[in-house]
């Protein structure tokens, strides 16, 4: 924190565990309210004080543009350790840490675009009347485990972007990562005091960044219970708050989506990606699969087939397609979640169990003959676990897929695009796919309707998030308006 490296006031320290083998593979500082304290002075200073929020955009632009460079340089190591520390396939950190690099560049550029402030007519020449936009101030950035650094950088660079300073706070069991992204700014030139990190629980170092009254602003991604703490807390100083909560996201396949063979092929592999990538840790997994129920059999079989191949391991031996669940934790509550499925009347098709051997490896599971007042229909279970209801008709299709408390994402299958459009417009989630799941744009605003959250991610919204808008009145030339006589 303000440009130094420090252990926690306290010197208290904390294990990180490889979730493949449950060992020890990197012990890290537990910060406290002490530690979170000096990182908020630190970067209330460099706001208040320092460089940073006065730099010219061309210059913030830049920083970020040699942060993607370094990404691109570090990229063997950063995702090898995000791979190791997340328990994704070592491909998988690869990929995150382009994406990473992707949001810097394209905040870089959106800045850019968008530094200039916008002229409004007063309707008078008499009058110079502009709205700019100037930095929010302290952002207190709270992140989860499943993509530590992307979620990270979701936040980090349009907060920086737009001339904010900031304290991370990444979740406790995966911080590796944001703590390298933290020492890539530093290289890449930030000044002292802007980027600063706490490692540490959300109990304490969390719960302390969001009650804390220079902070100005809150972005939070985790789960819904903790959301719904952090929008209270938040509210006794008034901060602006961003929230990216959970799903339950649908994957609606209609028959016509697999009248060929190619068409049937697709739909089953991509919903198989849906759910059971990241071992279905994923916030927008297509963890409910709603299939017309014409097509539920063949469709459900081989879906099944499929997932009983699939390849679990340590992510970076050849051949593994998928690693283990983040914790014993996440593997006990997914385990409570099949078990109350099977005790409500889900039917499971493969799955079901853990492997033999150490590590928190469940098997991708599918369950059938769901019904939506199941609890596994019902709540998130960041686990692979798919679940399956059908339909007969369009309406029942929306109805079922609208019938969730969250609204992150959703697709539709068809090869009706009439129909894809018309279905597409009637689901209430943040994001729709029509006959694919799970690609995003960084130009494109990510986020939730319902208990998804409050706020957009990336797109222009994603950097207004940073920003307050000023309205500059001139009065060219003043004179007494006369309202009162005397
Ligand atoms: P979590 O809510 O347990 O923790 C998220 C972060 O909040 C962690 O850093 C944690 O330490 C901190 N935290 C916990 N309690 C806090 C409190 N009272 N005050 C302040 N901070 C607190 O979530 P998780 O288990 O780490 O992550 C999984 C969840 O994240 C899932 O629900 C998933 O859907 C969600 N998620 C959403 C998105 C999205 O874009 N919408 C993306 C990724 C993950």
């Amino acid at each position: 924190m303000g440009g130094e490296w420090r252990s926690a006031a306290s010197g208290a320290t904390r294990e990180i565990i490889d979730p493949v083998d449950a060992g020890v593979f990197a012990v890290v500082s537990e910060g406290g309210v002490t530690d979170t304290d000096d990182a908020v002075a630190a970067a209330r200073a460099a706001f208040d004080e320092g460089s940073w929020p006065r730099t010219p955009v061309a210059e913030r632009a830049a920083l970020l543009r040699r942060v993607a460079a370094l990404l691109e340089r570090d990229r063997e190591k950063i995702g090898a350790l995000e791979s190791r520390d997340a328990g994704k396939t070592l491909e998988e950190g690869r990929v995150d840490v382009d994406c990473v690099r992707d949001a810097f560049v394209y905040f870089a550029d959106l800045v850019m675009n968008e530094s200039g402030g916008r002229v409004v007519d007063a309707g008078s020449d008499e009058i110079h009347s502009v709205v700019v936009h100037e930095p929010v101030g302290v952002c207190a950035l709270i992140t989860p485990w499943n993509y530590p650094l992307l979620q990270a950088s979701w936040k980090i660079a349009p907060a920086l972007a737009a001339g904010n300073t900031f304290v991370i706070k990444p979740s406790e069991i995966t911080p590796l990562t944001t703590v390298a992204l933290i020492g890539l700014l530093m290289e890449a030139g930030l000044p002292q005091g802007a980027a600063n990190i706490v490692t540490g629980p959300g109990a304490t170092v969390g719960a302390r960044l969001v009650e804390h009254p220079d902070v100005d602003l809150v972005s939070f991604t985790g789960g819904l219970a903790s959301g719904t703490k952090v929008a209270r807390a938040a509210a006794d100083t008034v901060k602006k708050v961003a929230l990216e909560l959970g799903g339950k996201n649908p994957n609606v396949v209609f028959a016509d989506a697999c009248a060929t063979e190619e068409g049937f092929d697709t739909a089953v592999d991509q919903a198989l990606n849906a759910a059971f990538i990241h071992s279905g840790q994923v916030c927008s997994a297509g963890s409910r699969l709603i299939v017309e129920e014409s097509l539920r059999e063949r469709f459900v079989a081989e879906l099944a087939r499929r997932a009983a191949k699939i390849r679990l391991g340590r992510g970076t031996d050849p051949g593994v397609e998928c690693g283990p669940l983040v914790s014993a934790r996440q593997l006990a509550r997914t385990e409570d979640f099949v078990a109350s499925a099977l005790a409500e009347g889900a039917v499971l098709r493969t799955g079901g169990e853990r492997p033999e051997g150490p590590g928190y490896f469940y098997r991708p599971t599918v369950l059938d003959r769901c019904d939506r007042r199941m609890r596994v229909v019902r709540e998130e279970v960041f686990g692979p676990v798919l679940t399956v209801e059908t339909f007969r008709t369009e309406d029942e299709a929306v109805t079922l897929a609208n019938d969730t408390e969250y609204g992150l994402a959703g697709a539709v299958w068809t090869s009706d695009a009439v129909r894809a459009r018309r279905v597409a417009g009637r689901l209430r989630h943040g994001t729709v796919w029509i006959n694919d799941f799970h690609p995003y744009l960084p130009q494109a605003e990510w986020g939730g309707f319902g208990k998804s959250g409050i706020g957009r991610e990336l797109g222009p919204t994603g950097l207004a998030e940073y920003r307050e808008a000023k309205h500059i009145y001139q009065n060219l030339a003043p004179r007494p308006v006369r309202w009162f006589a005397g």
